[in-house]
């Protein structure tokens, strides 16, 4: 089992979440407070604060961690999506452990989605 961090949300989530897709290392679940009709989160099982510490994946982990938010989406019915990770406080990160937000307009749709998570929800206010 990888490196955890008792106190994390998102260790707890890797753990025992209510998966939609699940893979080796990684998992993806529904945002709880979704920004567009499609909005999962793809999280690996593995600790790391920010996408800024990425490094601590090997090349075989970063390889499958991409080919894993792509098999997410595909999943979840989207062909067109965003992918994005806010890094950082002042960029909208707001749960510390690395996670990928895929955000898109639902099976079949060409709706727009939101380009910025948590900094569209500032410029709202
Ligand atoms: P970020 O702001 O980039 O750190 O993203 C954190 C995301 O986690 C936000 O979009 C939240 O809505 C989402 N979130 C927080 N708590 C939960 C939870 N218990 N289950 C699912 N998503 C969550
Ligand atoms: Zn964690």
């Amino acid at each position: 089992m990888p490196k955890q961090h008792d106190d994390c949300l998102f260790c707890s989530i890797a753990r025992e979440g209510a998966y939609v897709h699940k893979g080796k290392g990684f998992v993806a679940i529904n945002d709880i407070n979704p920004k567009a009709p499609v909005h999962v989160l793809v999280i690996p099982e593995r600790h790391v604060d920010t996408f800024r510490e990425v490094g601590a994946f090997d090349a075989r982990e970063s390889k499958r961690m991409l080919e894993f938010i792509a098999e997410t989406a595909e999943k979840v019915g989207l062909r067109d999506y965003r992918v994005l990770v806010n890094v950082g406080e002042s960029a909208g990160q707001t749960v510390f452990h690395l996670h990928w937000h895929i955000l898109g307009g639902g099976p079949g749709s060409t709706a727009d989605v939101p380009s910025a998570v948590a900094l569209a929800e500032v410029e709202d206010e």
